[in-house]
């Protein structure tokens, strides 16, 4: 969800680094972007600078050309110097798509928290030839509209191995409360949830670093999404907890390295934003469902600009999470309408 030019905010890089190119954004901290086929079109990478080798925070996508690239920065900015461990902050495949690659071909240990490696291996397994039967129950029940429902119907869907790189058995766990070593700092790991379930933070002790993967994004608000594998999911009620109690650590001399984007300072005023534009979005919501209405009919209150095809499958995940959201929460009534779709209705 785009929520403008969040102001209070500082971007000490206004230009990211490109191709094979590095930002030493701190001493012995590299920050690196590869490219993605997507709107989001980017994602950041981190080399932490661990003396006769690194630790590399994310991966991005599976590809040739993301190899390639990583290839040039490892011969390049990285300067030879071996990859020892990678560390995925979230199972997302923009983030853990190469790190199976790493563990494979470079022998680096796999550090993360155990739901993120657990997803990120049984997606990688699940591969479908064409939508579940829980899939085509998931879109009948978000109102999905018959054209698009017939098309995805016959089309092979998206496929989690399809830009995941293989991943080897065995991983080194990460949880709440944990420290790690790495970069010269002693990190404080911090738990999110919402944008994606038991995602890892690292907040420095020794300077003013946070590594926050997209648990906290600038300009951009995460995607919070419900899915056919948990359809009773809150992640709405799990992103707000998480805003609440990682704000508590927030200050204004913090320099926030996220997954996309650009690094910034300003992290209170940012997750005060995070956690206003979510409840703007669920008042605005409430409003609208005066009458009922199904999860692809809401996407005008919740978004405030018309969703285009190749956003609408995040658009659908996250009207889901944020109308579900107000039934859990006891604010809205849902019943299913003849075509099969949820409709909710705001109660009183
Ligand atoms: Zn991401």
């Amino acid at each position: 969800m785009a929520d403008g030019v969040a102001t209070g905010l500082r971007y000490p890089w206004t230009t990211p680094p490109k191709g094979d190119d590095a930002i030493e954004v701190a001493p012995g901290v590299l920050w690196m972007r590869l490219p993605l086929p997507m709107k989001l079109d980017h994602v950041n990478v981190y080399a932490l600078d661990d003396g006769d080798s690194w630790t590399v925070i994310d991966t991005g996508f599976s590809s040739n050309t993301t190899k390639r690239i990583w290839s040039m920065l490892m011969n390049g900015p990285m300067a030879g110097k071996p990859v020892a461990r990678v560390i995925v902050t979230h199972h997302h495949p923009d983030h853990v798509g190469l790190a199976g690659w790493f563990q494979a071909e470079f022998d680096a240990e796999l550090t993360t928290t155990r739901t993120a490696w657990l997803f990120s291996r049984m997606l990688s397994l699940d591969v479908q030839a064409t939508p579940t039967p829980e899939t085509l129950a998931f879109w009948r029940s978000a109102g999905m509209d018959a054209d698009t429902f017939e098309k995805r119907t016959a089309e092979r869907p998206f496929n989690f191995g399809d830009v995941v790189e293989a991943m080897p058995l065995g991983f080194t766990r990460i949880q709440q409360g944990d420290t790690i070593e790495m970069g010269g700092r002693t990190w404080d790991i911090h738990i999110g949830n919402g944008h994606s379930p038991e995602h890892a933070t690292f907040w420095s002790r020794d300077d003013n670093l946070v590594i926050s993967g997209d648990q906290i994004l600038p300009s951009i608000s995460p995607n919070i999404g419900v899915y056919a594998t948990e359809p009773m999911a809150d992640p709405i009620g799990e992103w707000l907890e998480a805003c609440e109690r990682l704000k508590e650590l927030a200050r204004d001399d913090q320099l926030v390295l996220g997954g996309h984007k650009l690094p910034f300072t300003g992290l209170p005023t940012r997750m005060r934003q995070l956690i206003d534009n979510h409840h703007g979005a669920l008042a605005r919501l409430l409003d609208f469902i005066d009458t009922p209405k199904s999860a692809t009919e809401c996407f005008a209150p919740l978004f405030k600009r018309s969703i285009g095809e190749a956003e609408y499958g995040l658009a659908l995940v996250e009207a889901v999470a944020h109308l579900s959201h107000l039934y859990q929460d006891g604010k809205a009534t849902r019943t299913r309408r003849d075509d099969g779709a949820w409709v909710y209705q705001r109660k009183g």
